[in-house]
């Protein structure tokens, strides 16, 4: 079998869906599992819904709940002319379990609300493409991810549990009476059947994860781009397309922040030597990207932009040494403040951390620090990070910049610099 995904942009609009259509016509015999995000910005959207529900802003919620259905409705209506189809009920059905839900007092939990309002969208997606396949003769079955993954209860970023997915995946996605299911994205449920939500993005981390337990022969994640790029486009001309990245590139490219897979999904394929292509749902017929185990001779070197940087230095304020008790010090308000360092680099008696300018979490890590530690910073810079990086990549990327910090490692170099204007 083989693992599909699907993310919200391939799904935006009725002519997007039935692009999908058009996709698995490529595979007539192929047992698929096909994972679904939600449609379009749809997420977001819902992130607002659950946001003005928690808060009791009934005039906004309801006007963002009424958009979300009108822009399915268009899709829909678009989808299944005949205004006497039975899917037009079962859609209305949907939207009317959420708006029982909503109709519900918020709890004291902003989580725990959030995982029971926004995978929605997921919900819904997967209902129309479901039924839009069947009546294109693409028969498939949908199937409810929350009865195959669970996980514990950190709501919007659950920890799956292994051995009880396994074991409930197995059994539920068995190609008895099928050769294609088409489930939620981003979606799973505790054992009590609460639902939890996996962390924005999560869509490509469930294609994984389906592909780890059933033991794939591969996965492809269909994209708006036609791979993975060596840099963002948007902040870099010339990107060339990498035809083939091992996992190790892979994984320490979503960790400097390359926004093309998402970060945990790498392991569960590595572990059981499963192949992931990211292909162009626009241009099916081209290769895309392979990520593997594999190993090449030209190493083309990636390039990793990080806007809106802060750079902190943190020192003793008695011109003590940087040691183990004030390093533990600093993690722990980094842990604290849920903040992720982008760059370390130590020195005798300075310590420094860039990290992204989240301006609330950095106010208050700032605040924190200065109550142990002698506090200077500076705004406003860029984290570039090339992988297999020689002096002319260098060359290119500093361009009217003032470098701030420079560290390599093995193949790895990282530049905070200031943009010169
Ligand atoms: N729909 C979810 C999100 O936008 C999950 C995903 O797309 O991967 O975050
Ligand atoms: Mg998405």
């Amino acid at each position: 079998m083989i693992v599909f995904k699907f993310g919200g942009a391939s799904i935006k609009s009725a002519e997007a869906v039935k692009n999908v259509g058009v996709i698995l016509r490529r595979y007539p015999k192929e047992k698929i599992a096909i994972v679904v995000s939600a449609m379009g910005k749809t997420t977001n959207a819902m992130e607002d819904i659950s946001d003005h529900y928690f808060h009791k802003r009934k005039k906004e919620l309801e006007k963002a709940l009424e958009e979300r259905k009108t822009f399915h409705r268009e899709i829909v209506d678009e989808l299944f002319p005949d205004a006497q189809h039975p899917f037009h009920k079962e859609f209305e059905g949907i939207f009317g379990d959420l708006q029982e839900r909503l109709d519900k007092s918020p709890t004291l939990n902003y989580d725990f609300d959030y995982d029971q309002i926004v995978p929605y969208g997921e919900m819904i997606s997967t209902k129309i493409i479901s039924a839009y396949l069947n009546e294109l003769g693409i028969g498939n079955q949908w199937i409810d991810i929350r009865h195959s993954l669970k996980s514990n209860n950190t709501f919007r970023e659950a920890r799956i549990d292994w051995p009880l997915s396994t074991q409930l995946t197995k059994k539920n996605f068995h190609f008895k009476d099928t050769r294609m299911y088409i489930t939620q994205g981003f979606v799973a449920s505790t054992i009590n059947d609460i639902t939890t939500t996996l962390g924005r993005e999560g869509s490509d981390f469930t294609a994984a994860i389906l592909a780890h337990i059933l033991k794939a022969e591969h996965v492809t994640i269909w994209k708006d781009v036609p791979g993975v790029l060596n840099a963002d486009p948007k902040w870099f001309d010339n990107t060339v397309k990498l035809e083939k990245i091992s996992y190790q590139d892979a994984i320490e490219l979503a960790y400097y922040g390359a926004s093309v897979i998402h970060p945990k999904t790498i392991k569960p394929l590595q572990n059981k030597n499963i192949n992931l292509y990211i292909k162009s749902f626009i241009y099916p017929d081209e290769e895309g990207t392979l990520v593997g185990n594999l190993t090449y001779d030209k190493l083309i070197p990636s390039f990793i932009f990080n806007m809106e940087q802060v750079l902190i230095r943190i020192s003793p304020r008695d011109f003590s040494f940087i040691a183990e008790d004030s390093l533990e010090i600093i993690y722990g308000y980094v842990y604290k403040h849920g903040v992720k360092i982008n760059l370390m680099q130590n020195s005798a008696i300075s310590f420094q951390i860039c990290i992204t300018n989240n301006k609330r979490k950095v106010r208050n890590l700032i605040d924190d620090l200065e109550n142990d530690f002698k506090i200077s910073y500076e705004t406003g810079l860029e984290l570039i990070t090339i992988r297999y990086f020689d002096s002319s990549t260098i060359d290119r990327v500093m361009i009217n910049k003032e470098l701030i910090l420079r560290q390599t490692y093995k193949q790895n170099i990282q530049l905070v610099v200031r943009d010169k204007g």
